[in-house]
């Protein structure tokens, strides 16, 4: 920000230096011939009509106007067109978007236009140009004189604050090329604008002014149409890689960074909407998904509030429009912002906020873009939740919610790869099955069995946390499976598991008994242990060598005990 202040206090200084006197030595030197009102009022009304129009070419401003000033130059001279000029400047001031502040911006605008006009002029005049002749050659050989020196003078004047700026560019390069090669095409125009007015007057100026300004707006809504629809195909590109991806959380993070991408952003949060209450679900900043978690909020409230209330999308140019109604987290140094719901079937269920340190970053065709992102994004994410449902289901036992067999035959094998690999070192497998089981169902009902089993699947859970896989391998059985635990450390753990077991109470309603009293429990486990590759490497042997373990060293050896394989 202190450069910010330190350039614009600069750009006042030079300001109130320069254009001033300069105005006043220039009427000196080259006082205005006698003026027509009526003639200048309406170039006045033509360059304001022409201001207002600007256009951008490939990112280069093209400023039409100028069609118009030389016009002014070569009838009145440099006085008259240093006045339109600076005129324009403060149309084009409010007209053209830009990130730099106003007050950095009129006076640097101010300042080159003049330095640009006052050079350009006073070359024309030194080098023997009149103002208002009307000898066609002289017209053209001055008119060119006084063009290329008034791009040149422009173009060191941005050169110069460049490198003022630190920015560093080579002087001439094929943008400079382009942008002289624009600039000039106003030349002809200007030229054919002065010499009509000066054969037939002021009538010249709606004769060849209102098709011009048609043709410039004209091309304003082509090439704004042109980026509609650059914007459109890649939102259509994003919507396919949306639809590819088979996880919500892959879904969630690629539309982070392709909206990122796209729209240039700062700033991108996806908000989760549920319970009345507003949820980060993706903070993603400068590039980088940021961990830390902001509190929720309610959702009636704020910029995604709002949004949620009316269920339409919202767009700012700058903070100073938004900072009223913000209540959650908003980056401090954000301006633009845009924010759309995300809905599914006609409901929200979350909202999308983007923002741009920039002023005025996002165009209005730029909202409806991200709103039909952020349907495809819910569509996506719908999708993705039913893959992983249907793959979860799949794969999971639906009683324990444990792995099933067929996951742990998978995973297994897998594994097992690694062990050969030598990417792991070991491989323990850990199989169990409750003592007399049957007994407990004959005693208090299956329906009781099942609460058992249940409890007992979340204590492994518990015990094994992330370190192994849980599945239940049949009726009563589970198996745990650990990657680089050797057989000492896996027999360790089966025995604290089987201590934990044995002194846990289960607390089950008997469903055998009429009053359905709260009955206490004891269950114990036999367990078996095989480790690869020790005792085989082979996934089905390593299976078998922990189930005879577990029938003959526990079972047969008394149950509620652990014992290893032993070839
Ligand atoms: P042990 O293992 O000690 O030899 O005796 P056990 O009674 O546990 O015998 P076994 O392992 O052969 O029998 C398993 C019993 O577990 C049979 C069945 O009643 C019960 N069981 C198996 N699956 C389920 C289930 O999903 N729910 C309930 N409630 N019981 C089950
Ligand atoms: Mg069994
Ligand atoms: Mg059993």
């Amino acid at each position: 920000m202190a450069v910010t202040k330190k350039r614009s206090i600069i750009l006042w200084l030079l300001w109130i230096a320069i254009v001033p006197l300069g105005l006043y030595l220039v009427y000196q030197h080259y006082p205005p011939p006698e003026i027509d009102l009526w003639n200048i009022t309406a170039f006045t009304v033509l360059a304001i009509l022409t201001a207002l129009m600007p256009l951008n070419i490939n990112g280069t401003p093209m400023y039409l106007v100028q069609c118009v000033t030389i016009a002014v130059f070569l009838k009145y001279g440099l006085f008259a067109e240093i006045i339109l000029s600076q005129l324009t400047v403060l149309i084009l001031l409010f007209r053209s978007r830009s990130d730099e502040p106003r007050h950095i911006r009129l006076p640097f605008n101010s300042l080159m236009f003049f330095v640009v006009s006052a050079i350009a002029g006073i070359a024309y005049m030194e080098f023997g140009g009149e103002i208002g002749s009307t000898v066609i050659a002289h017209i053209l050989i001055f008119g060119l004189i006084y063009e290329i020196i008034s791009i040149l003078s422009n173009h060191l004047f941005l050169y110069m604050d460049d490198m003022f700026m630190g920015v560093n560019k080579s002087f001439f390069s094929l943008d400079t090329v382009w942008d002289f090669a624009i600039t000039l095409l106003v030349f002809p125009y200007a030229i054919t604008l002065y010499i009509t007015e000066a054969y037939i007057g002021a009538t010249a100026l709606f004769l060849l002014g209102i098709p011009f300004l048609m043709i410039a707006g004209l091309l304003r809504m082509y090439s704004s149409s042109e980026k509609v629809n650059i914007d459109l195909k890649k939102a259509g590109e994003i919507g396919h890689q949306l639809a590819a991806r088979l996880s919500t959380d892959e879904v969630l993070d690629q539309f982070v960074i392709q909206v990122t991408k796209m729209f240039r952003l700062d700033y991108t949060y996806v908000i989760d909407y549920r319970d009345g209450e507003l949820l980060m679900l993706r903070m993603f900043e400068n590039d980088e998904f940021i961990k830390n978690q902001v509190p929720p909020v309610r959702y009636n409230k704020g910029i995604a509030g709002n949004v949620i209330v009316s269920g339409t999308p919202v767009i700012y140019d700058k903070k100073s429009e938004w900072d009223d109604i913000v209540t959650g987290y908003v980056p401090v140094d954000a301006e633009s912002i845009m924010c759309t719901p995300i809905a599914r079937n006609n409901k929200i269920e979350g909202v999308l906020l983007v923002a741009s340190r920039k002023k005025f970053a996002f165009a209005a065709h730029q909202l409806k873009i991200l709103d039909i992102l952020s349907t495809y994004f819910a569509v996506s994410l719908e999708k993705a939740g039913y893959v992983q449902r249907a793959i979860a289901t799949s794969e999971r036992c639906g009683l324990t919610q444990l792995y099933n067999y067929r996951y742990l035959d998978e995973k297994l094998e897998k594994s097992m790869q690694k062990v050969k690999s030598g990417e792991i070192a070991s491989l323990s497998l850990i199989m169990m099955d409750i003592d007399h089981f049957k007994s407990i169902n004959d005693t208090y009902g299956h329906q009781s069995g099942n609460d058992i089993l249940v409890k007992l699947a979340n204590m492994i859970r518990e015990e094994v946390g992330s370190e192994g896989t849980v599945a239940r391998y049949g009726g009563e059985e589970f198996v745990v499976m650990f990657e680089n635990y050797g057989k000492e450390f896996s027999m360790l753990f089966a025995e604290n598991l089987r201590k934990r077991i044995e002194q846990h109470e289960f607390l089950i309603q008997s469903d055998l008994d009429s009053e359905r009293s709260m009955e206490k429990v004891h269950i114990t486990l036999s367990i078996g242990v095989s480790t690869a590759p020790d005792d085989s490497d082979e996934p089905n042997a390593l299976i078998r060598n922990a189930d005879r373990a577990l029938y003959i060293g526990a079972k047969q050896a008394g149950r509620n005990k652990v014992a290893a394989y032993a070839k």
